[in-house]
């Protein structure tokens, strides 16, 4: 065997784990179907901006470990992701804190934030069943029916009852003026690029693109030892239980001859009618200056649009019903018995992943071989 490990993927997940098998010694090759490296974080630079080809990427984490380990590749900025929420043309801050609550209800105290959570959330008895009920016992009927339920079946292309409550349970809900999105101790964007950090991560590996694996899966196979496979779980098995389903997204992106669009990085429109679930002015992340601290005088903006995955698009996120997860546990009961592959990353092991678990979920593989 030429290879130690064959790597199906260059993007987040393939290129740590090519990391650490190069350091420890092993000889990889790292194949993608795209013509880039670095998966769905990939950037690529417009006039001076680097611009998030496949949408937002706030790199956030709690896990000291995993922090000290990403930042020998990139030096981090101080971004914090505050994102706001237009609702026809009304502006909120989120996460849900102190200054969504004025907006919504003229309140000023947390005492009486509290209290008018609590006299909302008594239309939900008993332990939330799904999205809407669980949205509704956290922060009240007001904000989810302008902030949440619009978005929500936007993105999710489906009813709020029936999604899962743990998707909610991703966003803080304070007491504080604190518009700080995510509740980590490390939080930033890497400087100058996620691709100039995911080549970081690869430097000294054999990178192919254009690769496409499962087209010709018993030549590449022949390559390694063992395979460390980044796709789509379903794929890798020819659908052959039946077809998992995926939210794909895409992007309307422009670049405008202003210099400020929106004022931030992120802005959701949480009504429905609007067709886009958020637009993305690229710029923000780093303070609109280019890497050589100069401030850039255009803008490029991204408008996101999400639709449910068909065969030719990207998968961007796994859809975690209870029907989507029965399926992927047989998935994952074939995927035991190839004993030479491993199935990782957020397609492979069809989890909603935020970028610093799937650094983890890598290293911890890794470890384990
Ligand atoms: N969400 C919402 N309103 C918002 C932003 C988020 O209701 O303005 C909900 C929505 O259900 C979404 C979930 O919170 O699916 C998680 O949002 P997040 O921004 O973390 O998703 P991602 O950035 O991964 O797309």
């Amino acid at each position: 065997m030429k290879y130690d490990y064959l790597i199906v993927g260059a993007g987040l997940y393939g290129a740590v784990f090519a990391r650490q098998a190069m350091d420890a010694g092993k000889r990889v090759l790292v194949i993608d179907r795209r013509d880039h490296i670095a998966g769905n974080v990939y950037t690529e630079d417009v006039e001076g901006i680097h611009v998030h080809r496949y949408g937002a990427h706030i790199f956030h984490t709690n896990d000291r470990r995993v922090w000290d380990y990403i930042t020998r590749f990139a030096e981090f900025n101080r971004f914090t992701n505050s994102p706001v929420a237009n609702y026809r043309g009304e502006l909120y801050s989120l996460p849900f804190n102190m200054y969504t609550f004025n907006k919504m209800w003229g309140v000023v105290t947390p005492e009486q934030a509290a209290a008018k959570i609590a006299e909302q959330r008594r239309e939900i008895t008993g332990e939330p069943r799904n999205l809407e009920e669980q949205a509704i016992s956290l922060v009240g009927r007001d904000i989810y029916e302008k902030l949440i339920r619009g978005y929500t079946e936007k993105q999710w292309g489906r009813d709020c009852r029936e999604l899962p409550a743990f998707i909610i349970k991703r966003l803080p809900v304070r007491l504080t003026f604190d518009n700080n999105y995510f509740n980590a101790l490390y939080q930033g964007i890497p400087m100058g690029g996620y691709t100039r950090m995911v080549e970081n991560l690869l430097r000294g590996a054999e990178v192919r693109l254009g690769c496409d694996y499962l087209a010709d899966k018993p030549r590449w196979d022949a390559l390694a030892d063992r395979v460390i496979y980044t796709g789509p779980i379903d794929a890798y098995f020819g659908c052959r239980l039946g077809a998992l389903q995926y939210r794909s997204v895409r992007f309307e992106t422009e670049l405008l001859d202003i210099p400020n669009f929106q004022g931030n990085a992120a802005v959701n429109y949480t009504d429905r009618e609007t067709p886009w679930t958020r637009i993305i002015e690229h710029k923000w992340f780093e303070f609109g200056r280019d890497d050589q601290g100069n401030e850039i005088p255009k803008t490029v903006v991204s408008r996101e649009y999400s639709s449910e995955w068909k065969p030719g698009d990207e998968p961007y996120y796994p859809v975690n019903d209870v029907k989507n997860g029965a399926l992927y546990q047989q998935y994952k009961a074939l995927a035991a018995r190839e004993a030479n592959v491993v199935f990782g990353g957020r397609l492979g092991e069809y989890r909603y992943y935020d970028m610093d678990q799937v650094i983890a979920a890598a290293l911890e593989r890794f470890e384990e071989e």
